[in-house]
């Protein structure tokens, strides 16, 4: 199984490159922000938790969020492998995730981190916000909220990656396309 942690700061380009992944490697995707706005936009339980966390630009509790990609990863079946997107944001995250894809006997095999300056977040997640309809992406301070709680509680976890040799750093610069490829070429090595 080919299971990739897609990682980066909001904005880095984690959707976009996830479809591409998706389509060209036959993945299965779990987006925990897309998990969470569908149950948001449904009024379940687990939305009606998540939404004030969300819509300050917060990081939902860690059970909540372990929980919801447990789920997902045991309903899945037999796939050909996962990609993790905006999942794990904290180590706690990913120590639950390697219990979890330890206990299936399917490792993560790499974590893949998108790299782009925080100014170009900015700019792209202001320019996002005029389709997106997203809450989050409306408000500049919330924006900055995202970008500092991901400095505090989400960064940490590239070195959890680190010493397990499994971190890739990827320029999130320049073209989709050509991210794309610098990508792929990580991923046909492993
Ligand atoms: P995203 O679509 O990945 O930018 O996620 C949107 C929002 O959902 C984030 O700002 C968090 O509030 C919440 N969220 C998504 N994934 C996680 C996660 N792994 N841990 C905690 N909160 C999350």
């Amino acid at each position: 199984m080919l299971n990739i942690v897609l990682f980066g700061p909001p904005g880095a380009g984690k959707g976009t490159q996830s479809e591409l992944l998706i389509k060209k490697y036959q993945l299965t995707h779990i987006s925990t922000g897309d998990l969470f706005r569908k149950n948001m936009s449904e009024n379940t339980e687990l939305g009606l938790k998540a939404r004030s966390y969300i819509d300050a630009g917060n990081l939902v509790p860690d059970e909540v969020v372990i929980g919801m990609v447990e789920s997902k990863i045991k309903e899945s079946g037999d796939v050909k492998g996962f990609i993790l997107d905006g999942f794990p944001r904290t180590v706690a995250q990913a120590k639950a995730l390697d219990v979890v894809m330890t206990k299936i006997g399917h490792p993560i095999s790499a974590m893949l981190s998108l790299e782009v300056a925080d100014d170009e977040l900015r700019a792209r997640l202001t320019e996002r916000a005029k389709t997106s309809g997203r809450a989050d992406d409306q408000d500049p301070e919330k924006i900055n909220n995202r970008i500092r709680v991901y400095y505090s509680e989400t960064q940490p976890v590239i070195s959890f990656y680190e010493a397990q040799g499994k971190h890739k750093a990827i320029k999130g610069l320049g073209d989709i396309q050509g991210i794309h490829g610098l990508i792929c070429s990580e991923i046909d090595q492993l």
